[in-house]
This record gives C-alpha cells, sequence and structure tokens, in this order.
C-alpha cells in the first residue's frame, strides 16, 4: 500500500512528497524525496507495539537545515576525501570541503540536499518509491554527468531494499550510500549502548585525527572494535584504544567478509533487547561505517520534540573504504562511460515476541 502526500514546498516552489509505504504485517515505511530521506520506518515490538526506530524530522525546513543526513540518500561520495581532492587520469578534482580540509557526504550541496523526482509502483516484492537525478557535470566539482536512481521497496518480508544505480558521460567517482540513524528500542533519546552488534568482519580500516583512513588494513582481533560475537555497542565504547579515542566512540569502516562485486551477503545483525527488536543488514558493498552516534546532542531536537541525545541512535552505511579515491589498493570507486554503477543494500526488521 502507498500513500502520497504534500510535505512542504522549496523556496522556489517545488513540490516536496512524502510517500508512505505499508506492508501486510503493518510495518510502515515513510520516504521524502527532498534528499532522497527515509523520514520514518514503524515496526512492531514485542508485545505487538509499532513505533519509530529510526530518527528524523516533521517539517521539511527542518530537513534542508539538517547537519546530520538523518535518514539521508548520500553521495556523490559517502564519508570523507582527505583535503577535498582526488585524480583521474592525471587530472585532479578539487571538491568543496566541509570538514575541516575534508569532503565529507558529497560537500556542501550532497544529494541528501536536492530534489528528486519520483514515482511509486507495487510488484511482487512490494510497494516502491523511484527516486531520480540527474547530477551535473562539476556539481560539488565533480566530473560526469551523474544519471542517478535510488528505489526504495518494503516487503512483506518486512525488508526496506535499497537499489541505486548510476551512469556517468565521463569518467567519475561515485559511492553512495544511505545515512538513517537507528534506535530499535522506539525510544528515540535513549541511548543505544545496550543494543548488542554483530558485525561480519574481520578487520577495519583505521584513522588517523581527522577519521581519515591511513591506508592500513588491520584485524579487529583483540580490540575493542571486535563484533564478530554479538556484543552490547556501550561495553567497550569507552576503552582506552587509540582509534575509539580518535573517534570518540565507534566511527570506522569495518571491512564486510566474503567481497565480491554485486554479491550481496550478512554484513550486520542488531539486536535490542527490551523490545525485542532485530535489526539485519545485507549489502554487496565492501564496507560497513558503524557510527555510534557520537556527535549526537541533546540540543537537536526531532521529531515530536524528542531530544537526539548523545549517541542515542547509530548508523551502518554500507560503501565503499573512505577515501578510496586516494587509496590505491582499496577497492575502486571510479565509474567509466558504459558501465552502470549498482549498490544493494537491505535492511531487515523482525521482532522476538513475548510468550
Ligand atoms: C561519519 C561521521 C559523521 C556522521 C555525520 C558518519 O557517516 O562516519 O564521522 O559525523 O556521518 O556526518
Amino acid at each position: 500500500m502507498i500513500n502520497k502526500k504534500i510535505f512542504g514546498h522549496l523556496e522556489n516552489g517545488c513540490e516536496v512528497n512524502l510517500y508512505s509505504l505499508k506492508n501486510k504485517c503493518g510495518t510502515t515505511a515513510e520516504i521524502i524525496n527532498y534528499g532522497a530521506c527515509v523520514k520514518s520506518i514503524n515496526v512492531e515490538n514485542n508485545i505487538g507495539n509499532f513505533e519509530d526506530v529510526v530518527l528524523g524530522y516533521d517539517t521539511l525546513d527542518e530537513y534542508i537545515n539538517d547537519k546530520f543526513y538523518f535518514g539521508a540518500t548520500v553521495g556523490r561520495y559517502a564519508n570523507r576525501i582527505a583535503f577535498s581532492k582526488f585524480s583521474l587520469n592525471g587530472t585532479e578534482y578539487k571538491l568543496n570541503s566541509n570538514d575541516g580540509n575534508n569532503h565529507l557526504h558529497g560537500g556542501l550541496i550532497g544529494f541528501n540536499k536536492v530534489l528528486w523526482n519520483s514515482h511509486v509502483f507495487q510488484t511482487e516484492q512490494g510497494s516502491s518509491v523511484k527516486l531520480e537525478y540527474l547530477s551535473k557535470d562539476g556539481e560539488e566539482n565533480y566530473p560526469g554527468n551523474l544519471k542517478l536512481s535510488v528505489l526504495f521497496t518494503l516487503t512483506d518480508k518486512n525488508e526496506i531494499i535499497i537499489k541505486y544505480e548510476g551512469v556517468t558521460d565521463e569518467q567519475t567517482i561515485l559511492n553512495m550510500t544511505n545515512h538513517s540513524y537507528f534506535n530499535l528500542s522506539g525510544n528515540l533519546s535513549q541511548t543505544i549502548l545496550e543494543h548488542e552488534l554483530f558485525l561480519n568482519s574481520e578487520s577495519f580500516t583505521p584513522v588517523n585525527k581527522s577519521l581519515i583512513p591511513t591506508g592500513e588494513i588491520k584485524s579487529i582481533l583483540n580490540t575493542p572494535l571486535d563484533f564478530l560475537q554479538r556484543t552490547q555497542i556501550g561495553l567497550r565504547i569507552n576503552d582506552d584504544y587509540e582509534q575509539i579515542k580518535l573517534a570518540k566512540g565507534f566511527d570506522h569502516n569495518w571491512i564486510i567478509n566474503n567481497y565480491q562485486k554485486e554479491k550481496i551477503r550478512m554484513a550486520a545483525t542488531v539486536y535490542e533487547p527490551q523490545s525485542g527488536r532485530i535489526m539485519e543488514v545485507f549489502t554487496d558493498q565492501p564496507g560497513l561505517q558503524f557510527y555510534s552516534g557520537n556527535f549526537l546532542r541533546d540540543t537537536i531536537i526531532g521529531k515530536n520534540g524528542t531530544k537526539y541525545n548523545y549517541r542515542s541512535a547509530f548508523c551502518l552505511e554500507a560503501q565503499h573504504y573512505p577515501d578510496s579515491p586516494n587509496q590505491p589498493e582499496f577497492p575502486s570507486v571510479v565509474l567509466n562511460p558504459g558501465e552502470l554503477y549498482k549498490q544493494k543494500t537491505i535492511y531487515k526488521f523482525s521482532t522476538i515476541k513475548n510468550n
């Protein structure tokens, strides 16, 4: 079931739509075509109550002013590019800096700050919204006209499937993700420290103090970044460990096991014991940025006046490794004319019911 309504208008008069998808289980997901954002996901808890499990806002103006990427589609380059520059075929491209000297999540006007064309349809798999956007040659100083689509599908198996596609007319780089902030407890101001996390990963890319990868690949064994056994997020989040201190918690790229182009495998599972909710993440991407909401503050007011406190949400962003354009050893993010960029990530929800 799909419902469409007007969410608001941009300064230039353009209409922004809000799409509500609902499946047979009663699960709902709301998507807006400004920033291709996931605005809400309502999932049942262990006693049958549906509650919202993602951070976001009530109004379009708040999305326009947002600095946290709540629910947003991120690009052209998710995460950081060191010193906001990279080279392709001997040409250096200088991007806008918006994180100190570095380029973060697509720059000053990333995909989260533009209006996407949208249409809805129903398939055997479920209810879908397709969002399309043309990122013009030179946008944020990236080369190439890039035609993009993001397809959100809510299935009857409580999956939110996100499929991204892109084609370019000139060699460029592309790395897209979704930046939803989750709190499976249903209480969006409560910390996520009691959520239990499994990450299908044996190594990560250590960072420097600007959260730029050093280029090294490091084993997670015997470090607080080991989530191979399901572990409470809060258990080691304040450990006296250099990588944790640099990031003020978890904010790293885990290398997901068994990367093979376009092959989906499980990347993560999160369990919230109070509500019984579980979220599994499947992706075809090589990396997963697990960010434990270290920059959230009680001054951030979201839906229904809720305070988005320090560490009251986490992100699991499926993507290529940060700063890949400057790290020849990392899987490539180059997109050539004639090639099709594809990324597919699934967030699947379930609940362990009481009695
Ligand atoms: C990054 C964080 C950043 C957050 C909000 C995450 O993807 O890993 O370092 O603060 O996005 O921009």
